[in-house]
Order: C-alpha cells, then sequence, then structure tokens
C-alpha cells in the first residue's frame, strides 16, 4: 500500500531528517514507527501525507508516486488517508457531532448518512454519550476519541497517527492503543509514530526504529529495542 524507495529528506543546513529510508507496509498491515525525538518519524509521516517532498526518492501510494500527483489527484488520496496529531486539532467552537459532520460534509456526505454514522462512529470509539459537548468539557483521552472517530468516518484505507499518546497518562494511552487495534482488526490499515516504548512492547506488532533518520530495525515481533 505504502512504499519508500531510497527516501532521504535533507533540511535547511544539512539537518538530514531521513536518510535513504527504504520499507513497505502490506494493506492491512499495523505498523509503528519509533524513535527517540528528532529521529524523522514525523518527517516520514509528512512524506506520506505531500506535506513536504522527499530531497531523494520516492513515496508511493499503491502503485502512484505520491510526489507526482496533480492538484486533482492529490484531494482524491488525501480523502483515502485519515490522520490523528498528538494535539488532537478539534474544532473548539463546534460540539463533538458537529465536528465529525464536518468532515463528513466536506466529502460530500448527505445529512442521512451524517445523521447516522456520527453516531455509530462515536460508539466505537465509546463516546456514544457525548454527542452534544464541546471539546472544552472533554478530557484529554475523550478529546484523542473524538479525534480518532474523526478520522476514520470516512472509512479511510490509510490510519496515520503522530504521537497520538503524547498528551495522555498511560491509561489513556492504552485506551487509545486498543481503539487502534480494533480499527485495525476491521481492516484498516494503521501507521503509528510514538517515542513511548511502553505502549508498543504491548502491542505486539511490527516495528520500524528509525535512528537519525535511517531505518536500524523492522521488528515483525514488535519490541523497541533503543
Ligand atoms: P521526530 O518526529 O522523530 O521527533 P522530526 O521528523 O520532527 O522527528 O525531525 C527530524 C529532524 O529534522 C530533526 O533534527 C528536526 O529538527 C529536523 N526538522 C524537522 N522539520 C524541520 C524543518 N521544517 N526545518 C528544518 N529542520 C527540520
Ligand atoms: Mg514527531
Amino acid at each position: 500500500m505504502i512504499y519508500f524507495d531510497k527516501v532521504s529528506k535533507v533540511y535547511p543546513g544539512d539537518v538530514v531528517a531521513l536518510a535513504d529510508l527504504s520499507f513497505a507496509i502490506e494493506p492491512g498491515e499495523f505498523v509503528s514507527v519509533v524513535g527517540h525525538s528528532g529521529s524523522g518519524k514525523t518527517t516520514l509521516i509528512k512524506m506520506i501525507l505531500a506535506e513536504d517532498v522527499p530531497s531523494m526518492g520516492q513515496v508511493f501510494f499503491e502503485s502512484s508516486d505520491i510526489h507526482k500527483l496533480n492538484h486533482k489527484e492529490l484531494p482524491k488520496l488525501r480523502r483515502r488517508i485519515g490522520s490523528v496529531f498528538q494535539d488532537f486539532r478539534l474544532l473548539p467552537n463546534k460540539t463533538v457531532y458537529e465536528n465529525i459532520a464536518f468532515t463528513m460534509e466536506a466529502a460530500g456526505r448527505t445529512d442521512e448518512e451524517i445523521a447516522s454514522d456520527v453516531p455509530h462512529v462515536l460508539e466505537l470509539v465509546g463516546l456514544g454519550n457525548k454527542l452534544w459537548s464541546f471539546p472544552r468539557e472533554l478530557s484529554g483521552g475523550e478529546r484523542q476519541r473524538v479525534a480518532i472517530a474523526r478520522a476514520i468516518v470516512n472509512q479511510p484505507d490509510l490510519l496515520i497517527a503522530d504521537e497520538p499518546t503524547g498528551n495522555l497518562d498511560p491509561l489513556n494511552a492504552n485506551d487509545i492503543i486498543q481503539i487502534f487495534k480494533k480499527i485495525n482488526d476491521i481492516g484498516t490499515t494503521v501507521l503509528l509514530a510514538t517515542h513511548d516504548k511502553g505502549i508498543i512492547d504491548s502491542l505486539g506488532r511490527r516495528v520500524l526504529t528509525l535512528e537519525n533518520g535511517r531505518l536500524i530495525r523492522d521488528n515483525k515481533q514488535g519490541r523497541y529495542v533503543l
């Protein structure tokens, strides 16, 4: 589904964020990218979301070179990817329901679909009773669950999460990881970037380890050794 072919990213000032990175992610996999802060995890994700371009090499989504897509094809690709970030990125003046409805409207979904899917997706993340709350009325863990519901409501093929547990305590972090597992079990490919060793070791799925932008380990057994 995703294929990195000898990808390097050098930022101005000779900062090597990614160095000659090659790997593939197959449909249905749950892959974690781990490494210390500054090892290149966010840069790797930006390459897939086309928020930044590689200095060398190519990034493919299925058979398409992401960085060669035109202005019509790129939005189509982005709709196939759901994303979740450390800081939740919810709209503060909208309710939980409206935050998710907004994303569905942008994707051209009908009012009927919105009315039936929003409660359903919130049920899936365990927030069926928070439809009319505002983000400020929710805990960090609940906010992240809204963000996850929003990321999956349009049924993306790939869910990307960049440090989704960075602002959460260990208990809430574990809940979030269990939700990702559930989403993966129903067929969505998941790519999780984190520097949190604890959550990775309990996950038992494939782990890619980055060090100074290099892929130093690709462990199918899912242990984070640094
Ligand atoms: P991580 O997400 O693993 O913490 P990043 O991908 O954010 O790592 O960063 C990798 C390296 O690239 C770091 O040295 C960081 O300082 C540098 N970097 C990231 N973004 C930029 C940028 N826009 N300009 C310059 N350097 C950057
Ligand atoms: Mg990062």
